[in-house]
């Protein structure tokens, strides 16, 4: 793009190091790409909203860069994003912290009816349930030390996506939950694809989630897929944007075929529609 190839050519350097975040107004759900302009061999390091951010260097941008975000029940309101570039040869620490405003974001509410066992496990369950959150929380403390993805993010269906990512819902008028994925409209058997590169490290079934498969794109960063009727792939493989992961079904806590997308950094759940529109293209 002609636009964004005469931004790289404006020396932002010479005003020093500094930070942008894309997009700039931040919300409740939003995944931000931080760019930190700084020489390649400076070392960074930043924390924001209690994690620490990973920094990788872009060649092709000539800028440093981390994909974070603000969880969908995240805090309103004002947090400190802390950064510190080293530079090399002058050993000099310079110091890009800033508060970062935090915005309400305007998400729906809706009531839900499932299989009463989905809102009150049947106690023979428990055990099970208990085992999956155990894995589940080794799986997501166990990200790649290095992006893994590359270019941008893209729809894993062929399907309608609905605004659903963090409708406030009731199930079966009494169990409050907010919806941490997007629904895409899919009919069973719909081809399910790798949104990005990654490895899968989860891919079984589970009792709320169904049949399930979680990729892996590397420094805490991940896409979920639930309520599979197939799995295509297995712990361990790598997969490359757009390859097939599974088909679309109905297992697990669902009211029909649907399939959830979620994406989680670190601790945080962030709307897939905005990583789906984020340009990426050469960041990595
Ligand atoms: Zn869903």
């Amino acid at each position: 793009m002609v636009s964004a190839s005469f931004a790289t050519m404006i020396p932002a350097r010479a005003q020093g190091p500094s930070v942008t975040l894309t997009p700039a107004v931040v919300e409740a759900g939003s995944p931000e790409l931080i760019r930190v302009d700084a020489p390649a061999d400076a070392t960074l390091e930043g924390e924001w909203l209690g994690q620490k951010l990973a920094f990788f260097w872009s060649p092709d941008r000539q800028a440093w860069y981390a994909l974070a975000g603000v969880d969908v029940e995240g805090a309103v309101g004002t947090s400190s994003l802390r950064i510190n570039a080293t530079l090399k040869g002058t050993g000099g620490t310079i110091d890009l912290s800033r508060s970062i405003e935090i915005h309400e974001a305007h998400y729906r509410t809706g009531a839900l009816t499932v299989s009463p066992k989905f809102v009150e496990p049947p106690p023979e369950e428990s055990a099970r349930i208990q085992a999956e959150i155990a894995l589940k929380q080794k799986v997501f403390a166990a990200s790649a030390p290095e992006p893994l993805w590359s270019g941008d993010f893209r729809a894993p269906v062929h399907a309608a996506p609905t605004d659903s990512f963090g409708t406030r819902r009731t199930f079966n008028g009494q169990l409050a939950s907010v919806h941490k994925g997007m629904d895409f409209r899919a009919p069973t058997g719909t081809v399910v694809r790798a949104g990005n590169s990654g490895v899968v490290v989860l891919a079984r079934p589970l009792y709320y989630e169904g049949n399930c498969v979680v990729i892996d794109h590397g420094l805490g960063l991940y896409t979920i897929s639930m309520h599979l009727s197939r799995i295509d792939v297995r712990e361990g493989q790598h997969v490359s944007l757009g390859e097939r992961i599974g088909l679309s079904g109905a297992t697990g806590r669902v009211t029909g075929p649907h399939l959830h997308w979620a994406v989680r950094w670190q601790n945080a759940y962030l709307d897939p529609a905005k990583l789906l529109q984020m340009d990426l293209d050469s960041v990595r």
